[in-house]
């Protein structure tokens, strides 16, 4: 296999920017998504997981890099590209953020109730005064951040649009009851997310409380309760008697000390919409969850094609702050649309320029071809490298009789290269939730003698999530067979997009050497590969790092132009050089 090419990309990139990035078309960005169940127009952000996904599908091997702003030479601010591993030294530990997901009834708002009556130390602003949908807990001095919708809906919706808001999720089972069709929903969903389970043992004070059955059918699932030799805390609480909360809470931090969940405060602020309302007098409010960077009142949000300057900033307890650090919510007022919840958040330098970006989005979103539904022949979810490729699945069957002959059909599918991962599989018609889910993880939804919900088949639609449905499981099987096949890995070409010619060399302080060229003949492209020629020899080879045309960063030069440029960290450039460069082309197969 090819080396992968690597590539950097920032938290969050529009697809037109990766596919500069990478030197393929956009449109073949597009239907990389699309076929990893992900729709997507040119100007649509995507977040870097995705973003790694596609690279990594593409021969790339994709690595973070984070803007920061530093000061240049005069003082003037200027945006700076930091890779991953040089940031390592800003990332500060940061509080683990909650979810409470399980059945309904089971007391997820009470616990939320009596952890935030219990361990919220009341502000200047005299304690609470409205819910903004998330809030912060303290314990042991240290805080936990509590996200105030719960159930696996919201958080699923809320992955669908591309949040990865929370590190730890809070099962709740009534102890009573026992786990019930949406505990095991909530168990698929938190485990499709990659997100440590805790559970809440909860209304552990009624007399008909049997924990022992709980932990016995945790177990059967997966989920070895720890005082069982196993690895899932499993902690008897009583939201009402307010009983077990200190354990709860002891258990969070323990898990999020494994986890050590950190952040970069100085990094660009990105985040999540938690919710958004409009108040009156206030016009519209977002909670927003900062989740790397500090957002500092009057900063200028950029939500899709919502903007504003933040007018005023209130943490949970309704206290006007002008500043808030990783993983703690606030409300912001200031924005000139509702966002939803979900929805990413950036920051840019101020209303003109995000009046520009979202005039630039509402231009191209015209030019952007329609898009087919997505075929069962696109879908590729390989996961490039040394790693087993993963299909994930989401299985919807009518009767429980069918689940067990068609799950150990698809366990007996094998491939070498491509492991079948069924992420949740249950009886009943494909619910918007089945899609939402399917949405989030990249997976296909197969129905066999089920219906489709209307809800279900509206956000198959929008988001580009393939829903299958059968009647006769052998076709299911066959169809399953075709797409591993198809997850192959794809070829490359390079193709040499121009030549140019070495003229001057300048010296430029801090940055060192840069090569004054002229372009002979094609083009150059700032994300291209480049040759360093001298006489017959090849003295370097590797990536531009900065292409100028006069002063300004250019994505392209032209023949006949000319530029500066800058190819990886090489400082010996001389007059006469040839400098070529070149693209990897991806070659249909
Ligand atoms: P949710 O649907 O999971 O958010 O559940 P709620 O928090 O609304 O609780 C459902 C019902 O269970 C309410 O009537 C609560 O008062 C009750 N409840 C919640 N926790 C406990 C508990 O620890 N003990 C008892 N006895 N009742 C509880």
């Amino acid at each position: 296999m090819a080396k992968a090419k690597p590539i950097e990309i920032p938290n969050y990139i529009t697809v037109r920017e990766l596919a500069s990035q990478m030197e393929i078309s956009p449109i073949n960005v597009i239907k990389e998504l699309m076929a990893n169940g992900i729709m997507v127009n040119i100007n649509q952000e995507i977040d870097y997981d995705t973003a790694a996904i596609v690279a990594e599908e593409l021969g790339f091997a994709p690595s973070p890099f984070i803007e920061e702003i530093e000061e240049d030479e005069e003082g003037k601010p200027m945006w700076k590209r930091i890779l991953a591993q040089e940031r390592e030294k800003d990332l500060q530990p940061r509080p683990p953020v909650i979810t409470m997901l399980g059945h309904v009834d089971h007391g997820k708002t009470s616990l939320l109730d009596t952890i935030r009556k219990t361990n919220v130390t009341a502000g200047e602003a005299g304690g609470i005064t409205q819910h903004i949908g998330a809030y912060q807990a303290e314990h042991n001095g240290q805080l936990i951040t509590f996200l105030d919708t719960p159930g696996h809906e919201a958080f699923t919706a809320m992955r669908a649009r591309g949040a990865r808001s929370t590190d730890i999720a809070i099962l709740v089972v009534a102890a009573d009851d026992g786990l019930m069709p949406q505990t095991r929903e909530a168990i698929d969903h938190a485990r499709a997310a990659g997100v440590p389970i805790i559970v809440a043992l909860n209304k552990i004070d009624l007399p008909g409380a049997r924990p022992d059955r709980v932990k016995q059918q945790l177990n059967d699932l997966g989920l070895v309760p720890d005082d069982w030799d196993g690895d899932t805390m499993v902690i008897p609480v009583s939201a009402t008697h307010k009983l077990g909360i200190e354990d709860l809470l002891e258990g969070i931090l323990l898990t999020a000390e494994e986890l050590k969940p950190r952040a970069n405060p100085k990094a660009a602020p990105t985040g999540t919409v938690i919710e958004a309302r409009t108040e009156r007098g206030r016009g519209v409010t977002a909670t927003l969850l900062v989740q790397n960077g500090t957002l500092k009142e009057g900063d200028t949000l950029l939500i899709g094609s919502i903007y504003g300057r933040i007018k005023s900033m209130y943490d949970f307890k309704g206290k006007r702050v002008k500043s808030a650090s990783p993983a703690t919510p606030v409300s912001v007022s200031g924005l000139n649309e509702l966002p939803g919840a979900g929805d990413q958040f950036k920051v840019v330098e101020s209303e003109k320029v995000a009046r520009k970006m979202v005039a630039e989005i509402e231009a191209n979103r015209e030019q952007t071809p329609a898009q087919g539904p997505p075929r069962l022949e696109d879908f590729f979810n390989r996961l490039q490298g040394d790693d087993i490729k993963k299909l994930n699945v989401i299985v919807k069957v009518d009767v429980q009789g069918s689940l067990e002959p068609l799950l150990s059909s698809l366990d007996k599918i094998k491939n070498a290269e491509v492991e079948l991962v069924v992420l949740s599989a249950s009886t009943g018609s494909i619910s918007e939730n089945d899609v939402n889910l399917a949405s989030a993880s990249h997976a296909l939804v197969l129905g066999f003698n089920v219906d489709v919900d209307s809800a279900a088949l509206i956000a198959a639609n929008s988001l580009g999530v393939i829903v299958k449905r059968y009647t006769i499981i052998y076709h299911l099987l066959e169809d399953i067979e075709r797409v591993m096949k198809g997850l192959m890995e794809p070829t490359y070409q390079e193709v040499i997009i121009g030549r140019a010619e070495v003229r001057d060399v300048f010296q430029i302080r801090k940055v060192g050497q840069v090569a004054g060229c002229y372009m002979r003949t094609g083009e150059a492209q700032r994300n291209s590969h480049a040759r360093l020629i001298r006489g017959t020899q090849l003295v370097y080879e590797g990536r531009v790092s900065s292409l100028k045309h006069i002063q300004e960063s250019v994505r392209t030069i032209k023949t006949g132009f000319e530029f500066g440029v800058n190819l990886g960290d090489w400082n010996d450039y001389r007059e006469g050089d040839i400098i070529e460069f070149y693209i990897n082309q991806r070659v249909e197969i």
